[in-house]
């Protein structure tokens, strides 16, 4: 059922929400839904392509909600690069901000989101691509000044061809501060352990995040399954082991003082984490892959160097996109892509009442949507290209629903 607002904008019902979005976006289908609302699949009928829409359901409902939606919007607009989801369209069917309710993102459709990937039986090859993927796209971000820090596998999303891109920008800099009631659940399985203890960090704060999303991948369950931040900082260091005490002196105080009294865990071997019938069996017809010793310790080595506690002892982004197991697939292109403009951290750090963030939001929604008004349609500001596909269901939760389409093969892309 659909009903028509003058000739531009049509509200179809998808589930118990109401999508009010332009004509040219047809068929809509659920395919997720995040915190801050849901996203359906459509077909664009001006470009031929499917898409992804997603709805922000009043943005500026909260101070938290609005920031998110904010940077969001403008790091989308911002960033353009293979291995980050672009933005191919925005915007909302409120004309004034007196009506102003909600804002639509349309984005490249991608497949599947990571959680269902996971769960699949992957090979080392397909591993190594996925991981390289996320390494270049974290790289990316990084140029921009952008340190993501909550990198998980439902905030990654994967075609059947094998490509990858990251659907979000993670925390902002003064993110934490902010306490929301809301009923969706923080996965927090992926935080670094500089992130869970409130320490400094740097580049290689994602890089634990891949370290976490790759022992999924191999064991096929969460690797730091926390119900908190105590106890998730239990479950790394009942593996990993208790840090060294140069560790601890870089703690606050208060944090020091409980991490020290913790029992002293010795933590396991990498080979006793990751034994070897964890991994893929090893095929000899790819020689591009066959490096020196085996496919499977050449990943163990780069999960031992990711899974550090200490970021002062953890591998670097550019480091891991050297290491054997990843630089299989090196392309300067896409390591070294040029870095966006940087990104204005002013946004992150500014404190405004839901009323301003209405106003901003809405603002840079109208902006975006009389500078999209005067290029040709079918373009958009970007280069970005639609993706044909199904998708399959959101699990926020950390937990995926196997539902990845039948024919997810992954096709090689060498
Ligand atoms: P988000 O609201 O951005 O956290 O997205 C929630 C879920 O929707 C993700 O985990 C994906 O399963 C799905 N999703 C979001 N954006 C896309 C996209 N561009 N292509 C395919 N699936 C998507």
């Amino acid at each position: 059922m659909s009903r028509y607002h003058g000739n531009q904008f049509y509200s179809v019902e998808v589930g118990d929400t109401t999508f009010t979005i332009l004509r040219r976006y047809q068929n809509l289908k659920p395919i997720g839904s995040g915190a801050q609302g849901m996203v359906c699949a459509a077909y664009d009928t001006v470009t031929a392509t499917n898409v992804a829409i997603k709805k922000l359901s009043r943005p500026f409902q909260n101070v938290t909600h609005a920031k998110r939606a904010y940077r969001e919007f403008v790091l989308m607009k911002l960033v353009n690069h293979k291995n980050i989801i672009g933005l191919l369209n925005a915007f909302s069917p409120q004309k004034s901000l007196e009506e102003f309710q909600d804002v639509y993102l349309v984005m490249e459709l991608m497949d599947a989101n990571l959680c269902q990937v996971i769960q699949m039986d992957l090979d080392h090859e397909r591993m190594s691509y996925l991981l390289y993927q996320m390494l270049c796209g974290i790289k990316h971000l990084h140029s921009a000044g952008i340190i993501h820090r909550d990198l998980k596998p439902s905030n990654i999303v994967v075609k059947s061809d094998c490509t990858l891109k990251i659907l979000d920008f993670g925390l902002a800099r003064t993110a934490g501060t902010t306490f929301m009631m809301t009923p969706y659940v923080v996965t927090r399985y992926y935080r670094a352990p500089e992130v869970i203890l409130g320490m400094g960090y740097k580049e290689n704060v994602d890089i634990w995040s891949v370290g976490c999303i790759m022992g999924e991948m191999i064991r096929g369950s969460v690797m730091f399954p926390g119900t908190d931040h105590i106890d998730q900082w239990n479950k790394i260091i009942e593996q990993l082991g208790t840090p060294n005490p140069e560790f601890m002196k870089r703690l606050q105080p208060t944090v020091r003082n409980y991490v020290e009294n913790r029992p002293k865990y010795n933590g396991y071997t990498f080979e006793r984490l990751f034994p070897d019938v964890l991994f893929p069996a090893e095929s000899t017809e790819h020689n591009r892959l066959k490096g020196k010793g085996s496919k499977a310790s050449q990943a163990r080595d780069l999960l031992s160097k990711m899974l550090v506690v200490d970021p002062d002892q953890r591998i670097s982004v550019d480091e891991a996109l050297m290491h054997p197991y990843i630089n299989v697939w090196y392309d300067d292109g896409e390591v070294n892509a040029p870095a966006p403009a940087p990104y204005d951290h002013s946004v992150d750090e500014k404190e405004h009442t839901v009323e301003a963030w209405k106003d901003h939001i809405f603002k840079e929604v109208k902006a975006y949507e009389l500078l999209q008004n005067s290029i040709p349609a079918g373009m958009s500001l970007h280069n970005h290209t639609g993706a044909d596909g199904d998708v399959s269901n959101d699990c926020s939760d950390g937990h995926a629903e196997n539902n990845t389409p039948g024919g997810s093969t992954y096709n090689r892309r060498r």
